[in-house]
């Protein structure tokens, strides 16, 4: 009977979305871009007859939006099937191009998304040494262990922009000083002049940064960031699941090893037929993000202080996992005291408010969030926390309905 009642009342009730960091909904233009190339322009960008040159001039045009937002060559976007992928391909690809080093050294932070962070420790069992660098309580890498961490062998840094379960944002351009200060000192002690942009740009460690839930909310630009390789999702900015970008500079192009072998599509990085209508999707996603991404972060952005304002005032004992000032504009990530966060989790579900208890990915997974774990707070923390994030649909009537169901629930 409670069942039909449920059923019964979740059909009428207002149902609220806060779980944007998860996926978004496709934006309109960006399904209407898509559509004919679907049945219509099917033609495989590989072809050299009309279908075939029809689809490749889309790739193109997506190509060319990204790479002008980016500030990158177009033939530095490399197209792939989601951001997971994008991840791997540069881990992985990174690894296999360094056989002739003994023991790689592969730098993380501790807080990475599971794409970077598993592909990680999954290489130390072909002899990569993976190196975790820890957080502070507010999520903040530790740079100082980020710089005794670097030696001879390091190929790779990775660290994630901005944290797609606490929010917080890493100085990115400040680890890329670290870096680039790394590779003078080893190019002055091997004698080698750095004045060869190739040798300075080849030298290791190679420096990437996960920008999935970053790049809606802040312009990006790899050669002001001073980082070498990016990864994007489709599905995390109102564009199609099931499509990815890798940004690498040209100069990394030949020192990636091939861990998707086939054709030569995406550079021979990713072999593969494209997925046209995705890419075409991608393409108008990314300019409807640039067209508006300031006003977009500012209004997200006091929409989420007001909710947190509110909530805090309601229910005074609840925490804030992350930087209270530097995160991004659409995260809250809240500790619920006493409160287990995968029964509350199910409860405003009901309550028809759909938050998370960490990454979509992990969702599932009967392990506390490893990001919250790393705060240094404790298992328990990680097992009372609830991520709400906010996104372009989110209203402010929205945010008051959404309030008054927690606090009604947990008081
Ligand atoms: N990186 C971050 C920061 C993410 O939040 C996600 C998705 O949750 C991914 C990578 C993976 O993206 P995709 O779903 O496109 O594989």
């Amino acid at each position: 009977m409670w069942f039909y009642v449920l059923l019964f009342n979740l059909q009428f009730m207002e149902r609220i979305y806060l779980d944007y960091s998860a996926t978004t909904p496709v934006a309109p233009e960006v399904k209407e871009a898509m559509e004919p190339y679907f049945s219509e322009h099917f033609g495989n960008p590989g072809s050299i007859h009309s279908w075939g040159q029809k689809a490749q001039a889309a790739l193109d045009h997506s190509r060319e939006i990204i790479a002008d937002e980016l500030n990158v060559k177009f033939s530095e976007v490399v197209f792939t099937g989601s951001a997971t992928e994008a991840n791997n391909l540069v881990v992985r690809g990174v690894a296999a191009g360094s056989k002739g080093i003994d023991k790689p050294r592969i730098i993380v932070s501790a807080i990475e998304h599971p794409s970077v962070l598993e592909t990680a420790r999954a290489l130390t069992a072909d002899g990569v040494e993976m190196v975790c660098i820890g957080v502070n309580k507010e999520g903040f890498v530790d740079l100082q262990a980020l710089k005794n961490s670097l030696n001879e062998r390091t190929v790779l840094v990775s660290i994630i922009y901005a944290s797609n379960e606490i929010g917080t944002i890493q100085p990115i351009q400040e680890i890329a000083k670290i870096i680039g200060d790394f590779r003078k000192q080893i190019a002055n002690s091997k004698g080698q002049s750095t004045g060869d942009s190739r040798l300075a740009i080849s030298s290791l460690p190679l420096l990437h940064t996960d920008i999935v839930q970053a790049f809606q909310f802040f312009k990006m630009d790899l050669q002001e960031l001073g980082v070498d390789a990016f990864s994007v999702s489709g599905h995390k900015i109102y564009g199609p699941k099931g499509v990815g970008v890798l940004v690498l500079r040209n100069e990394w192009e030949p020192y990636l090893g091939r861990t998707i072998t086939g054709g030569h599509q995406e550079l021979g990085l990713r072999a593969g037929t494209e997925n046209v209508p995705a890419i075409v999707g991608l393409g108008k996603a990314v300019e409807l993000v640039s067209h508006d991404r300031e006003e977009e972060a500012k209004r997200i952005g006091s929409l989420r202080d007001y909710f947190w304002e509110k909530l805090k005032r309601a229910l005074p004992e609840i925490e804030l996992n992350g930087s209270p000032g530097n995160r991004l504009p659409n995260n809250l990530n809240i500790c619920f005291p006493n409160k287990e966060s995968g029964d509350l989790l199910i409860k405003l579900d009901q309550a028809g408010v759909a938050v998370s208890a960490g990454s979509a990915c992990s969702a599932k997974a009967p392990k506390p969030s490893h990001v919250i774990t790393a705060l240094g707070m404790g298992e328990k923390r990680a097992r009372q926390s609830l991520r709400f994030t906010l996104g372009r649909p989110t209203t402010k009537e929205e945010i008051d309905i959404a309030l008054g169901r927690i606090v009604k629930l947990l008081n």
